[in-house]
């Protein structure tokens, strides 16, 4: 089994979602060395006690962890908000590599591009359009004004129109075109903060993970973290991307509603083992919930019994974590569409 991390943003109290990547992620990797690791780069949207609370969190359902922020490690620190000198670095060697630029476009210009008619392909990341050669030669025409006036450029990275091969332990080989999924992503955004894919690539890398799990809605990410390991030298990792878990109305969790997150359970007085036998009934590693300790799922998880598609999580199912009657039967599947499906 691959060397493997899990990586909670602290923005607030982590849902069921969180929960079922992290006991995934936990269940590959505890044998071969897993690792916590914090991704706090954004201060304004950093809850500062999340930071300890997550890792709480993730005690309370039973994980443990070989390094991580509270027990250290061979590759400290392991909060990305003190690893800024490392991607400093990486940012050096894309761009004296000339695989970057500097853009000067605003959020209110790149809206205005992709709403302009035949905007060309819808993105892959939330829909939004790609950053493209519209957007680059957009940002050529303004650029010199816009640093002339003293506007602050992000610096992105300029992608080829190549596809890039992600591994996938149930998808399979994907082959990923890098403009379409992303690209030309963020790396370091105007007010200077390092953005998600950088500091990620830098860091999958450094802390030799060799096996990336996460949700579905990452795939396209995937493309371009292989993109940039690829060009900063290190190894990069085979993924595991899961379908995501969906509430009732068929939308993704989100952790600002409040009800279903790890936090409210427990003050609540819902057992962890009932948090983890739910999440391993829609992990397909039970037929029914059953009351589980993180050990025994761990043990019995395997990729091909998970579902293919996104599991709903049915107010008969969540009731069942308060003392509800057994949901009878396999979990109820979301839309393959839902962000969160197949391949
Ligand atoms: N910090 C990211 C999140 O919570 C993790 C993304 C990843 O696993 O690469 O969504």
């Amino acid at each position: 089994m691959p060397r493997g991390r899990y990586a909670p943003s602290p923005t607030g109290g982590q849902h069921l979602g969180n929960a079922r990547t992290a006991l995934v992620a936990w269940a590959r990797a505890r044998d071969a060395g897993f690792v916590v690791r914090v991704e706090d780069l954004d201060a304004a949207r950093t809850v500062p006690a999340a930071v300890e609370g997550n890792l709480d969190e993730l005690r309370w359902l039973g994980l443990t962890w070989d390094e991580g922020p509270d027990v250290g490690g061979p590759h400290a620190p392991y909060r990305q908000s003190e690893r800024t000198a490392a991607y400093a670095a990486a940012l050096a060697t894309l761009e004296a590599a000339g695989a970057t630029f500097a853009c000067y476009l605003s959020r209110k210009d790149l809206r205005t591009l992709a709403s302009a008619p035949h905007a060309g392909e819808p993105g892959g990341e939330g829909g939004r359009g790609a950053y493209g050669p519209r957007e680059r030669a957009e940002n050529a025409r303004v650029a010199a004004a816009k640093a002339a006036a003293g506007k602050r450029p992000a610096i992105r990275v300029a992608v080829p129109a190549t596809e890039v091969e992600v591994a996938d332990a149930r998808l399979g080989t994907l082959r990923i075109p890098l403009h379409e999924a992303v690209g030309d992503a963020v790396l370091r955004r105007a007010d200077g903060v390092w953005a998600y894919h950088l500091a990620v690539a830098v860091d999958d890398g450094a802390m030799g993970v060799a096996e990336v799990v996460r949700g579905r809605d990452l795939l396209p990410s995937a493309a371009l973290q292989v993109h940039l390991q690829r060009a900063l030298g290190t190894t990069p990792p085979s993924f595991l991307h899961v379908p995501l878990l969906l509430d009732g109305d068929g939308a993704r969790l989100a952790k600002r509603r409040g009800a279903g997150t790890l936090h409210a359970l427990r003050a609540r007085g819902v057992p962890p083992e009932r948090v983890v036998g739910l999440l391993a009934w829609t992990l397909g590693v039970t037929a029914r919930p059953t009351p589980l300790a993180a050990d025994e799922v761990a043990a019995a998880f395997t990729v091909e019994a998970t579902p293919p598609h996104p599991v709903v999580l049915t107010r008969e199912a969540l009731a069942w974590l308060e003392g509800g009657p057994t949901p009878d039967g396999p979990p109820v599947a979301g839309p393959l569409d839902a962000g969160g499906g197949g391949a």
